[in-house]
């Protein structure tokens, strides 16, 4: 599959400020981010929160302009395509069905909405084709002309995903699409958004802190530290024989305790670290259960195994070997 959407070394950085008497500090949301979305495939980004994923996406989708690197769509800087041109091509779902619909418009309108702001059709067509895509996502055309505060929680992030798909979009970035809504409800927006890649041909990138969700939806799943990922493999791959001491730690907490064995050890324990102050050497460190002298002081460097990448000096055979002659 070739690379649809690229990004090469992206950061991005927020000076934030401690107060008066105290220095302006510099958080690196995203740190140094180098990943390809290949056409047709979900490529699914964990981490815990705060890791940095929701601000990648916004930077995949480009709303919010990186500090350095770049991205490219089909090898064009998408700060040649501008917003506008952006949108025509990748388009969000973000996790809020209750805060990202307006709700003085009726679903008909909001729905038709990126149609008008890029001068597309007239009313009446915008409005036929706001109705086929209300049916294609699973609303039947009475609901055209209610209002947000009349539909279920499941049923706005229907109208969301009809909103991101009138486009036409190749990509959609959908970031916690499920989330906010009822355990009962979440199985059918994920079977809906699958059923839409068949039958559109859509790429997704989907981010989510839920690894059981991940594992059911992605083809390749990036995990995300410290505003940098630390390892990216297939999703069988990445589940049955993680490599980096985290994916692992991540996998084991969502274990369910064998009967008489208590809780699994996630090897987690210790906070999330302060992201203004990021541990030196591999920044995972503080939390590994497998580190090593050099860990603390030498950050890791990605090594290739087959098709999925990692960094974490027990998978770098040459730098371990470095550090021991
Ligand atoms: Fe653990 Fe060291 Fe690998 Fe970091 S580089 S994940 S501390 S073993």
């Amino acid at each position: 599959m070739s690379a649809l959407l690229e990004a090469q070394d992206l950061t991005r950085s927020f000076t934030v400020g401690q107060g008066m008497f105290k220095a302006r500090r510099t958080l690196h949301a995203v740190n140094g981010i180098s990943l390809d979305i290949r056409k047709g495939e979900v490529l699914g980004i964990v981490g815990e929160s705060g890791c940095g994923k929701s601000t990648l996406a916004r930077m995949l989708l480009g709303l919010m302009p990186p500090t350095g690197g770049r991205i490219t769509l089909d090898g064009t800087d998408i700060r040649e395509l501008g917003r506008k041109g952006m949108a025509r091509r990748v388009q969000p779902v973000f996790q809020d069905p209750y805060s990202s619909l307006n709700p003085r418009r009726t679903i008909a309108s909001i729905v038709a909405l990126p149609l008008e702001v890029h001068g597309i059709g007239t009313a009446s067509e915008r409005r036929r084709q706001a109705l086929e895509i209300l049916d294609k996502v699973g609303l039947p055309q009475r609901f055209a002309d209610r209002y947000p505060r009349e539909l279920s929680g499941g049923q706005r992030q229907r109208v969301a995903i009809a909103r991101a798909l009138i486009m036409k979009p190749e990509i959609v970035v959908c970031d916690e699409p499920t989330s906010a809504l009822d355990v009962s409800v979440q199985s059918q927006i994920l079977n809906l958004l699958m059923d839409l890649r068949r039958e559109l041909g859509l790429t997704y990138v989907f981010i989510s802190h839920n690894l059981a969700v991940v594992e059911h939806i992605a083809t390749r799943v990036a995990v995300m530290y410290l505003g940098r990922v630390v390892e990216l493999a297939e999703t069988e791959a990445l589940f049955r024989t993680p490599r980096h001491p985290y994916t692992k730690a991540l996998l084991a907490s969502v274990l369910t305790p064998e009967p008489g064995e208590g809780i699994p050890e996630t090897g987690l324990g210790l906070a999330f670290p302060d992201p203004l102050n990021p541990p030196p050497g591999c920044p995972f460190h503080p939390r590994c259960a497998e580190r090593m002298s050099q860990c603390s002081s030498i950050a890791p460097r990605f090594t290739q195994h087959g098709r999925d990448v990692v960094a974490c000096h027990l998978h770098d055979s040459e730098q371990v070997a470095a550090i021991s002659a």
